[in-house]
């Protein structure tokens, strides 16, 4: 017994985690903080996957990052990159303003059709108040709900497995009902239900354009804002990239050993134990442990070969449980202007509407200036971005491959347009660019591997706090653990962090070694 805990310390005890984003280097971390000896398989160049960002000319283009749960100390989060990361070694930049929206028909008394949404939670009240007394109530309900939600411990008991909970401590979750009871209630709130509570015609109409005219649960948005007003949700100043190279880095420092242009093609086992992978060039990696944080599909369907689909997972890959979080078309440009007079993020409405080559419509102009992060261009220049959300990552990545001169030919087609309509917003624009970038859901697919190049993995469902219905383990194979942005319903960077750290949890639970974890 003695001999098998030490195992872990002598180095003996091997996993292989296939995939090297966010997920993947804080599996690799804690693994190596808690004794064993890893490798990470990962098929690209470089670390980071999704969160990832790409140099063209003196430009650094970003993925689209735009903040971090947990940024700051008043987000639990921030205890959980504090032990991968030296958060202090970061700068974050809280915005003032989360993002700014142009109000297409109506305007604020002073004739304004801007709505900024302040971060700042009284600033915001008071903003809001200003444009309209007479919606004091709804208002004032408003500012108390995101009080209210920063008086929570959102996620609760962040360090805790629930599934290594014993019955008997679950019982201090108890404490944690009121946050229950008000996600519950305040899940049918979305932004279209609140927006009807408005007297103001110009609130009315900006709450109904939050989330680009669609209707959503307005949790998606008042809890960052929460966390926003208490510095808890910032942008690493050096973006994707800067933030996840210090993490390759801790990995490598805690022993760590990365793998690149090895991508996994099968996950091999024996009596339904995981013993290693197999990667493209036919190599074995063999390993007591496998951990995969790469994307879903591949994972189930493709690496273990549809061998272990649960009932649930069958539905999952059907899309009847939840859809596809959508990909995305970036268009990226470098100008010769500071542009610091604009505003970071800013949603234009359209005169008339702009069809994507898939077909998809758009009615608004989503753009990014990064005027605050001086180390993505040269003295005096600036990165500027365009956003495009679409369902039919498939079109791209099938064009990609059947027919890449009408690829190329679109894309620079649908950028043209994106100049155009910049141009005519900003002004000066296409005469000032330096460098030019399109990135489409075959650029995410192609470098990260994520089903239909989607960004965020599933779509939460009807239900946004219901369980989700993917586990870190699979039915029927042991000594193999699934972790990364696909197993909760959302994604993003919280849910990569999370979700590793627990499957390490698990992993030394089974192992039978404990699960350490410290602060560089
Ligand atoms: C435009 C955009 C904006 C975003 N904004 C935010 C934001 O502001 N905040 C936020 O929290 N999140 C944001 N996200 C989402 C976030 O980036 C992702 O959810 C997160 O990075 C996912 O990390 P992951 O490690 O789980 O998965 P991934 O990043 O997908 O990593 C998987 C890794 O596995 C590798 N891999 C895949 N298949 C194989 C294989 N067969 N063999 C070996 N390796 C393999 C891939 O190359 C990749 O490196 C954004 C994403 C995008 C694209």
């Amino acid at each position: 017994m003695l001999l098998f805990l030490l195992l872990p310390f002598l180095g003996l005890m091997k996993v292989t985690i296939i995939g090297g984003g966010v997920a993947g280097l804080a599996a690799g971390c804690y693994l190596q903080m808690s004794g064993f000896e890893t490798i990470i398989c990962e098929r690209g160049l470089t670390a980071g996957g999704l969160c990832t960002s790409w140099k063209k000319g003196a430009y650094t283009f970003e993925s689209g990052f735009q903040w971090l749960m947990g940024s700051g100390p008043a987000n639990p989060f921030y205890k959980l990159w504090s032990e991968i990361l030296d958060m202090d070694s970061i700068t974050f930049v809280n915005h003032e303003v989360r993002m700014d929206i142009e109000v297409r028909t109506h305007a604020d008394p002073r004739g304004n059709k801007i709505f900024h949404l302040y971060a700042n939670l009284d600033r915001l009240r008071s903003y809001l108040l200003e444009i309209s007394p007479e919606d004091r109530l709804p208002v004032e309900s408003l500012i108390r709900s995101m009080r209210k939600i920063q008086s929570f411990e959102i996620p609760p008991e962040i360090r805790s497995v629930p599934e290594l909970i014993p019955p008997l401590r679950k019982i201090k979750f108890i404490k944690h009902l009121p946050l229950l009871f008000f996600l519950k209630g305040y899940k049918k709130e979305t932004n279209f239900t609140f927006a009807r509570k408005l007297k103001s015609p110009f609130l009315c109409e900006a709450f109904e354009l939050l989330f680009d005219g669609e209707e959503q649960p307005l949790m998606i948005i008042t809890i960052p804002l929460a966390f926003n007003d208490l510095q808890a949700t910032g942008y690493p100043i050096g973006g994707a990239s800067a933030m996840v190279n210090k993490m390759r880095d801790r990995y490598v420092e805690l022993g760590g050993n990365i793998r690149y242009r090895s991508g996994v093609t099968k996950i091999l086992t024996e009596k339904n134990r995981a013993t290693g992978v197999e990667l493209e060039t036919r190599e074995r990696v063999l390993s007591d442990y496998v951990i995969s944080v790469a994307d879903w599909h591949f994972t189930m369907l493709q690496a273990l070969e549809g061998k272990y689909l649960s009932k649930k997972m069958i539905a999952l890959k059907e899309e009847k449980d939840l859809k596809i979080y959508p990909s995305v078309i970036i268009v990226s440009l470098g100008i010769s202007r500071k542009l610091d007079q604009e505003a970071h993020f800013i949603r234009f409405p359209l005169s008339s509407e702009l069809v994507s080559p898939d077909g998809t419509v758009y009615h608004h102009l989503e753009s990014h200036i990064y005027n605050y992060d001086p180390t993505l261009a040269p003295a005096g220049k600036t990165v500027v971005s365009f956003s495009f959300y679409t369902e039919h990552g498939d079109y791209w990545i099938s064009l990609r491959k059947t027919d890449r001169e009408a690829y190329d030919r679109n894309k620079t087609e649908f950028s043209e347009k994106v100049i155009d309509l910049a141009e005519k917003i900003y002004g000066n624009i296409r005469a000032c660019i330096e460098e030019a970038d399109v990135a489409t859901p075959a650029t995410f697919h192609r470098y990260t591997n994520n089903y239909r190049g989607s960004v965020q993995g599933w779509m939460p469902g009807k239900n946004i706090i219901a369980q989700s219905p993917v586990k870190l383990t699979v039915p029927g194979l042991s000594n193999f653990y699934f972790a990364g942005h696909w197993t909760i319903p959302g994604g993003g960077l919280p849910v990569a962090i999370k979700s590793a750290r627990d499957a390490v949890q698990m992993l030394c639970d089974e192992a039978g070694t404990p699960f350490r974890s410290f602060s560089p």
